[in-house]
């Protein structure tokens, strides 16, 4: 098949492979490979590909309606809201396309709510490495390296600590602050845990000075830690949540959840023409009635025990790193051979595995992912490691 890309703005480096179709944790390009998927469409596809229980939720309500306009109430709207809000322990639920697009209402609401509550307090403390999005805003909460200088000027407000360091954050918090903003886990960054001591402790002294702990699951969410949501290791309650990846099984879905006395938007703060499609909260419905289940949370914690293990064993006998992570959110540290260059070599034996720092390897595979599967991971990445 003769495919141009020519015309496919080119907004990141993609291998020229181009996927057609995909089931359980293989999607299959034009010529049949590239069939073992650790990276799970950048964890957004976490209950792999093609699962029937998905295209049934997807037809049934396809076949019923797809889209209502958000100045309408929705049936799935109301079920996934209600499941979300009963999931985090939190109140209210904004569905959206992206999981920027739920940071950047996150940032918004934080900031009415300071307008509100704190005269007028904007600043978000955010965490040096974390990553929140691509829009101006979150890319301005984003500590990504090298982001500090683009699209400038910057939306600002965003001040930086290290992940981790408790008196970095007192020592930033002033009386313009709203709020502490965090991933459990930083992702992009390489998979480096915030640690449930510091959540907890976090949580503390953000209740003490009355500001705001906005929590980013977009990545650590819905199941991918072997929990429903990451903060759930600490046993916290933030006060704002966001998801979005896996909550779609693949579908653009995402949401902003927030307690009842943060939530205080006004007609036309917030709002978007494909914001809680009955189409994208049916499917989003499904996910977490599945992913909810204890017994898939468990084979998840066990299966992420399992691939750590075998990393560790590979990375202990082959001289490489550290192996962190939780669940099925792992990453190997590697020492003496390029990130990038392994997991391109990895492609050419039909692995997808992504590079998200010169010496680390991530892996998120699907949340279903086998035994056998990350046997025959650990086989194809082994030549690359030696
Ligand atoms: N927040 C975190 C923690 C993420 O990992 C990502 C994406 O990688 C985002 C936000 C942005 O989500 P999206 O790419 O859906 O806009």
């Amino acid at each position: 098949m003769n495919i141009d890309l020519d015309h496919v703005m080119k907004i990141t480096e993609r291998p020229p492979i181009v996927m057609v179709e995909g089931l359980g944790s293989g999607p299959w390009d034009l010529d049949g490979g590239h069939d073992l998927d650790f990276v799970r469409a950048w964890a957004g596809s976490g209950c792999g590909h093609g699962r029937r229980w998905m295209l049934e939720a997807m037809a049934a309500q396809a076949n019923l309606l797809i889209n209502c306009s958000p100045a309408y109430h929705n049936e799935q709207m109301a079920k996934l809201a209600t499941l979300l809000a009963e999931g985090t322990g939190l109140a209210e639920v904004f569905l959206c396309n992206s999981g920027a697009e739920a940071n950047e209402g996150a940032i918004k609401l934080a900031r009415k709510w300071g307008a509100r509550h704190r005269t007028g307090a904007h600043e978000i403390v955010t965490m040096e490495h974390g990553f929140h999005g691509r829009t101006l805003a979150t890319m301005a909460a984003s500590g990504k390296r090298g982001w500090d200088r683009l699209f400038e000027p910057k939306v600002p407000g965003f001040p930086k600590v290290p992940l981790g360091d408790l008196d970095a954050v007192k020592r930033a918090v002033c009386p313009d602050t709203v709020g502490v903003m965090l991933e459990p886990i930083q992702g992009e960054a390489g998979v480096f845990p915030a640690g449930d001591d510091f959540l907890r402790d976090l949580r503390k002294l953000t209740r003490e000075l009355g500001v705001l702990l906005i929590v980013d699951e977009i990545q650590t969410g819905i199941g991918r830690t072997g929990r429903m949501f990451g903060f759930e290791h600490a046993g916290i309650e933030p006060d704002i949540v966001t998801l979005g990846k896996g909550l779609g099984g693949g579908v653009p879905l995402a949401a902003l959840v927030a307690a009842r006395s943060v939530s205080c938007f006004e007609p036309g703060d917030q709002g978007g023409t494909f914001n809680g499609s009955p189409l994208m909260a049916a499917i989003g419905c499904a996910v977490v009635e599945t992913v909810s289940q204890p017994s898939f949370l468990a084979a998840v914690e066990e299966r992420g025990r399992y691939l750590m293990e075998r990393l560790s064993a590979l990375s202990a006998e082959l001289g490489h790193g550290e192996v962190r992570g939780r669940g099925l959110l792992v990453a190997l540290e590697l020492r003496g051979r390029d990130a990038p260059t392994v997991a391109r070599e990895a492609l050419g034996r039909g692995l997808l595995v992504n590079a998200p720092r010169p010496d680390t390897l991530r892996f998120m595979p699907a949340l279903t992912v086998t035994i056998a599967e990350i046997d025959e991971m650990i086989a194809r990445l082994r030549p690359g490691l030696a």
